[in-house]
């Protein structure tokens, strides 16, 4: 009787002898007799013969560790030398692939700047980015955390799990024409002056890409589309969180129009909005002002309460207000009034703080004129957590992607864009370049509800040269570009720099393991909590 081991060797010999007789014979190539012999000659000479093995097991064990190390050593070479060259080719075949699909993409884009739809009433918008990533297989789960325009789309199974954002948000007050001086669109009332129409068809362009990906089987995972509404002010985000709708995903990826090329290594800061509602008792304002109240003037008190607090608050601290009912006529005492705050700084613990003391000031004024308040929170967002493993993986391939390249017209048309600006604008061939990316420190910034998305998940963005360089977000500019080429190649440099860094996570876990490491060490022993307590989703913030 042969050992265990030994007999292992006999079988596994006898079938590999079977093995390739079988395949000579199919191969009809060489003489199957003499390949056997030869065969068997090889097996038969120490330290292979089973025999031999069975008198020596050490050499046999010394023999199968060899063999293993050897089969080890070999795969990692080539898998390693397969990677060097098969990932690059998917990367380029996949440039290539969004390139060819320009048309399409800027059509879908054009048609979103069209409907200008304002925060938490994008129907028509959603809908189209939805239908296009469901005519591409995936499946969508709508209506999700509350929103009627949220959505989730997937495909794919098992991890890793890589998420897109897309927003489709646009601004009220800010209809444009695609023209370079300053042409409000009739019967507009809003204009995606931050280039969310090419934000939500970058995002959806890139995760097809992912799909396509998957589908012919280059990569092995899941990729998510998240449909993000109402991101100007509506927090649309925060409830995407709250709800869980990260929980499964290992990285997030982002960007934003811009002015330029730029991986995102700048914070946002962290914010609360509210609004402020003053009751008095109305009266005629002539006639007997002594009988009323006025809630105007509990929010002028409260306004000036609050710009006296200014002096002692940190330095980085930003807050705004737009009175949003004032009364009606000056002939009226007025029973109610209304004002709308901002209140953000670089931490979300101090924007807590200085929040609950611009509630003082209301309580202060009210109590003052003899009118009651009530607030109400409308929006919450965190600052963003940066991650450098992530950024830097993104750097290498937006550099690979490039920048902007305008035609002659294009230029021109930023000429004129340029001329209607009252400060100096860089260069416009720094559309064609891309930035380093480099932390930057007290960077002054706004507040995006990708914050919250960062704390649940590593997350990475960029920004691309989608207006005019110099161009500032929330202009009628930037509106006029967003319907242009210059926009739409803006927007191609975002999906296809999106897309390789999603090809990098699925085909490299460690990367993903580096950033969830970074990730991890950043967020410490915080436990989130979403700036805008629990309330249910503003979707009437914009009436
Ligand atoms: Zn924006």
């Amino acid at each position: 009787m042969l050992g265990p081991p030994a007999s292992i060797a006999a079988v596994f010999y006898s079938a590999l002898v079977t093995l390739m007789v079988q395949h000579m014979r199919k191969l009809r190539q060489v003489n199957a007799t003499l390949v056997l012999r030869h065969t068997v000659l090889f097996v038969m000479r120490p330290p292979y013969h089973p025999v031999y093995l069975l008198l020596n097991k050490y050499a046999m064990i010394k023999n199968v560790l060899l063999l293993t190390a050897t089969t080890v050593l070999f795969t990692a070479i080539i898998c390693k030398a397969q990677k060097k060259t098969v990932v690059p080719a998917i990367k380029t075949a996949a440039m290539n692939d969004l390139q060819a699909a320009y048309d399409g993409y800027k059509k879908i884009a054009v048609q979103i700047w069209d409907y200008a739809e304002v925060g938490y009433k994008e129907y028509k918008s959603s809908a189209l980015l939805q239908q296009t990533l469901k005519d591409n297989g995936f499946t969508v789960d709508t209506a999700v955390a509350g929103i009627p325009t949220a959505f989730v789309a997937q495909f794919g199974s098992g991890k890793p799990v890589i998420g897109l954002l897309a927003e489709f948000d646009a601004l009220p007050g800010l209809a444009q024409d695609s023209l370079p001086e300053k042409t409000p669109l009739a019967g507009r009332t809003a204009g995606h002056g931050c280039g969310h129409n090419l934000f939500g068809t970058a995002s959806v362009a890139a995760g097809i890409e992912i799909e396509k990906l998957i589908a012919a089987g280059k990569l092995k995972g899941t990729v998510k589309v998240f449909g993000c509404p109402a991101e100007e002010g509506g927090s649309g985000k925060v409830y995407m969180v709250r709800a869980g709708l990260f929980n499964d995903v290992d990285v997030v990826i982002h960007w934003h129009p811009g002015d330029a090329n730029e991986v995102t290594m700048v914070s946002a800061l962290a914010n609360i909005s509210a609004k402020f509602r003053f009751h008095g008792i109305a009266a005629h304002a002539a006639a007997a002002p002594e009988k009323g109240r006025s809630a105007l003037d509990a929010v002028e008190g409260m306004d000036y309460l609050v710009n006296m607090m200014r002096e002692h608050i940190p330095q980085q601290t930003r807050i705004h207000y737009v009175i949003t009912n004032g009364g009606k006529a000056p002939n009226v005492v007025p029973d109610f009034a209304e004002v709308y705050y901002y209140v953000r700084h670089p931490e979300k613990d101090m924007v807590r703080e200085i929040f609950n003391r611009v509630v003082k000031a209301a309580n202060g004024a009210a109590l003052g004129t003899e009118t009651t308040m009530d607030y109400e929170i409308i929006g919450g967002t965190h600052d963003l957590l940066l991650n450098k493993t992530l950024a830097a993986a993104m750097q290498k391939n937006l550099i690979q992607v490039g920048g902007v390249q305008y035609t002659p017209e294009e230029t021109a048309f930023a000429k004129k864009i340029q001329a209607t600006f009252n400060y100096k604008a860089p260069a416009i061939e720094t559309a064609d370049s891309i930035k380093t990316a480099l932390p930057v420190a007290d960077a002054s910034t706004g507040s995006t509800d990708v914050g919250d998305v960062s704390y649940a998940v590593p997350t990475v963005g960029l920004s691309a040269a989608t207006w005019v360089p110099g161009t500032a977000a929330h202009s009628w500019q930037a509106v006029a570009c967003g319907s242009k080429d210059i926009g739409a190649k803006g927007m191609m440099v975002a999906a296809k720099t999106m897309a390789l860094t999603a090809i990098d996570l699925f085909t490299d876990p460690a990367l993903i393991e580096k950033a969830t490491q970074e990730y991890k060490t950043a967020l410490g022993d915080y436990k989130y909590q979403a700036l805008l307590g629990d309330r249910k989703p503003a979707l009437n913030y914009r009436d």
